[in-house]
């Protein structure tokens, strides 16, 4: 198996980090579309504030709307295509498969400071073997890199996975090459005790909202549960879990903390309407979401699945463990 290497900076601890940026989702409710081909792509601001109604926790999340696009520059924030990587060191390759790891997103701490940055480091990285793991994860391995981009020296040219003749089991857990349009939105708590009681609140208060993002009836019951968090690939936030919970220890003896989620599903699901559908996707005559109409990672991991990665910010290393689900 391939091993993390230690001997990075420590990282910032939480309390340390920079206070999170502001919502800035659409703020005029009134004229959003989600064919609007509002640009950046932007995912709907209800009308209303659930978290002024009940006491429930909040955490702040970025997400990345990846759209296929050839990313140039090798520093630039992007999911899938070439990361900046230093010639003299070695490209990872999967000790299970013989095959390379591919870059699923790097990001800048420009784009993105929301991100644990450990001291004079400034580059995310996440890469993966896209093959099925069966015996330890039933999905990909991902393993993470945090740099500066100002000491990395020559750059390598050609990726083992781009430029190389290789076939994933799984390509479509290979990303394509995407640049991202980072938003940032409000999660509240996705499992509070008092679900119907919030969720009866929203059909009775914020029916204009329900009816703005075509919401089936059958998914009104249960509404809280668009609102609270999104489904997207994300930065921080709540995990928005296919199945149950899962909360990972580091070999330190703590808890690990949520850092993202790689997600199939960066146009919103079928069911919750337009609640996630950002404002570039297109409408069919019925008014129907069409999810063909954006270009994406294209990554359709199992049945439409997430890959969630958590860290441990205590340890020098700066150990991950991460988790694939799907429905
Ligand atoms: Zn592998
Ligand atoms: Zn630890």
């Amino acid at each position: 198996m391939y091993r993390e290497q230690t001997g990075q900076p420590r990282a910032l601890s939480y309390e340390q980090l920079p206070s999170l940026m502001p919502a800035q989702g659409n703020s005029d409710p009134s004229t959003w579309r989600p064919d609007s081909g509002a640009w950046p792509p932007r995912t709907y601001q209800p009308h209303f504030d659930i978290t002024t109604q009940f006491p429930l926790a909040t955490k702040n999340a970025v997400l990345l709307h990846p759209r296929r696009k050839h990313v140039a520059d090798p520093l630039a924030s992007k999911v899938g295509g070439k990361p900046a990587w230093p010639v003299g060191e070695e490209w990872p390759n999967c000790d299970n498969h013989q095959k390379p790891f591919v870059l699923v997103i790097q990001l800048t701490q420009n784009d993105v400071p929301e991100l644990p940055f450990p001291m004079n480091l400034d580059l995310f990285q996440l890469l993966w073997c896209p093959d099925d793991h069966v015996a330890t994860l039933y999905g990909p391995l991902v393993i993470t890199r945090w740099r500066s981009s100002t000491s990395l020296g020559s750059l390598l040219k050609s990726i083992p996975w781009i430029d190389e003749k290789f076939e994933a089991e799984y390509p479509e857990q290979v990303p394509n090459e995407c640049a991202v349009y980072p938003e940032r939105i409000t999660e509240s708590d996705p499992t509070p005790e008092n679900i119907d009681e919030i969720s009866a609140w929203i059909n009775e208060n914020a029916k204009e909202d329900l009816d703005a993002l075509r919401v089936l009836p059958g998914y009104r019951e249960d509404a809280y549960s668009l609102f609270a968090e999104g489904p997207g690939t994300k930065v921080g936030g709540f995990p928005s879990w296919v199945q149950d919970p899962w909360e990972p220890s580091c070999e330190c003896g703590r808890d690990m903390q949520y850092l993202l989620t790689v997600s199939s599903d960066d146009v919103g699901d079928g069911f919750s309407g337009y609640r996630w559908a950002p404002s570039d996707v297109r409408r069919d005559e019925t008014g129907l979401r069409i999810p063909d109409s954006i270009e994406g990672s294209g990554l359709c991991l199992g049945d439409a699945g997430r890959v969630y990665v958590f860290i441990c910010t205590h340890c020098e290393s700066l150990p991950i463990s991460s988790i694939f689900q799907c429905s």
